[in-house]
């Protein structure tokens, strides 16, 4: 039997859980619909998504707390999640990507914009697993352990951050605008806005701490990898 991508639908409000679960259903996905958090780790312990759809307003403990519990867990730590806000909550979504989300979508949505994003971080999962390893001066980038080095020290990043300086590590020669990257890292960039990107570049700054410096920002035009700065 084909497997059906598996995906974990986190949502309290049942008209659009309901909605989407047809929707999934009639797309070729097979979703699982769940209204708290505590019953989402509960489904997650049984068996692992493919996909999460996180609703940001649950009762109980709110999305970004499930989020950060699952992208600290072995077990959910690269499952993709998006995260579902309401148009009043959008000044959050800088809170949902720092909490670990991959991406997020503003209810009210369109099946095929949903369909569009699921399939798009799908699709972001499966190449990057395969990529080879990349030294750049002191700093060392593993795709198949997915780990990450500076002079010997292991580095602690997100799932997007990892994607973005993977990229970066291994297309050193020349500049990249924002929506070159968000084609070439997010996959398929329609609904992702371009500041997106620089949010994941400070995040990845951050993580990267000393070796941050390598990632350069050229004004007007993108970010780039500075090979030269250490
Ligand atoms: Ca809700």
């Amino acid at each position: 039997m084909r497997h059906l991508p598996k995906v974990l639908i986190v949502e309290d409000e049942p008209s659009i859980a309901e909605l989407i679960t047809v929707n999934l259903r009639h797309n070729g996905l097979s979703p699982t619909w769940v209204d708290d958090g505590e019953k989402a780790q509960k489904a997650i312990d049984e068996v692992l998504p493919d996909v999460i759809l996180l609703d940001w307003m649950l009762p109980g403990q709110s999305g970004v707390y499930w989020a950060r519990k699952w992208r600290s867990d072995p077990r959910t730590k690269s499952v993709p999640i998006l995260f579902l806000t309401a148009k009043s909550e959008e000044v959050d979504k800088v809170s949902g990507l720092d909490a670990g989300a991959d991406d997020y979508i503003t209810k009210p949505f369109s099946t095929q914009e949903l369909m569009a994003r699921i399939r798009s971080v799908l699709r972001r999962r499966a190449p990057q697993q395969a990529e080879d390893a990349v030294t750049i001066g002191q700093l060392h980038l593993d795709g198949a352990t997915h780990r990450v080095t500076f002079a010997g020290e292991s580095l602690k990043m997100g799932p997007t951050e990892f994607k973005l300086l993977n990229f970066l590590m291994h297309h050193t020669e020349r500049v990249h605008s924002r929506s070159q990257l968000l084609d070439k890292v997010w996959g398929d960039h329609v609904f992702i806005e371009e500041r997106t990107v620089d949010v994941h570049v400070k995040r990845l700054r951050e993580a990267l701490g000393e070796a941050g410096a390598m990632i350069e920002t050229v004004r007007g035009v993108g970010y780039r990898f500075n090979n030269q700065s250490n």
